[in-house]
């Protein structure tokens, strides 16, 4: 009988936040794959887990990944882990996690801090509904072609970047959507030095300008405002009332149902409908 694959979440900064749980699986499972078996040992010794390591990162994908399916095929569990946050958002664990699940390999979560739900949580826009973007390409032809694709989405958008890369990013998420647009940049989140900047494109390249950014930064922005309805005049608006009334409603009916779809008031509305009766 094949192993488990857990998918475990690890700290973003703040080491209190690394799960009972979490912990548990890794101490019960054979080997534990890592991005960076450096940083995992570290978060592994601070919890005094001793357990052994594989690395598994964006360049050994495919022949680590093969040999860890083999190994879970045998009956062995395995943990795979990050630098920090959730495995597969931005880091690697999507593969591996596709290739047991071809395998029919049971595949299990332990859920840990991720920065792209911890910046959107205290962002102060829209949380219902969101669009995750990921990095942005470092080619310059292909930022703008993502952002070009996005800027019309009204889903509130997250992006993650580094702080060298900060200020083009924001220059040009500036040209592409406007520098009224609502932004947080959500910086450093469970660290010492946490803090959130809810502002516009336009201010916050300015800020970035006088300002060189430092730490991990999240850029949550303000979702497109959905077009305007189209204008309609109040002959056409009067019109589409006796529509419905000739499939079968009744005055009052038709003349609320259009106002709600128009700047207009239903009572001048039902009086039209009515005087030309
Ligand atoms: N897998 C991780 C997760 O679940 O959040 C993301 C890994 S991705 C390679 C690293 C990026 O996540 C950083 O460049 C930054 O944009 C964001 N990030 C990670 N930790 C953060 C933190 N403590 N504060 C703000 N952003 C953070």
């Amino acid at each position: 009988m094949s192993g488990i694959l857990y998918v475990v979440g690890t700290p973003i900064g703040n080491l209190s936040d690394f799960s009972p749980r979490a912990m548990e699986i890794l101490q019960q499972v054979d080997f534990i794959a890592a991005e960076d078996t450096r940083v995992t040992l570290k978060l592994l010794n601070h919890f005094d887990i001793k357990k052994p390591l594989i690395s598994y990162h964006e360049h050994n994908l495919r022949d680590r990944g093969n040999e860890i399916i083999r190994r879970l095929l045998d009956g062995e569990n395995a943990a795979i882990v990050s630098d920090a946050g959730m495995p597969c958002i931005s880091d690697p664990g999507e593969d591996l996690v596709r290739l047991a699940a071809e395998q029919g390999i049971r595949t299990e979560i332990v859920p840990g801090p991720s920065a792209v739900i911890a910046a959107l949580c205290l962002s102060g826009l829209s949380t219902s509904r969101f669009a995750f973007e990921g990095f942005l390409s470092t080619n310059k032809r292909n930022r703008r072609l993502h952002l070009e694709s996005v800027k019309d989405d009204p889903h509130t958008l997250i992006f993650y970047e580094a702080p060298h890369k900060l200020l083009t990013t924001l220059t040009d998420m500036c040209a592409a959507f406007g520098p009224d647009r609502r932004i947080a940049l959500a910086r450093e989140l469970t660290k010492v030095h946490e803090e959130v900047r809810r502002t516009t494109l336009g201010e916050a390249v300015t800020y970035y300008t006088a300002n060189s950014p430092k730490g991990e930064f999240v850029l949550v922005i303000e979702g497109a405002e959905p077009p305007a309805p189209p204008e309609i005049s109040f002959e056409e608006a009067v019109e589409a009332a006796q529509q419905l009334m000739e499939e079968g409603l009744k005055a009052t009916d038709a003349a609320k149902q259009i106002s709600a779809q128009t700047p207009f008031r239903k009572s001048e509305i039902y009086a039209a409908l009515t005087k030309e009766e």
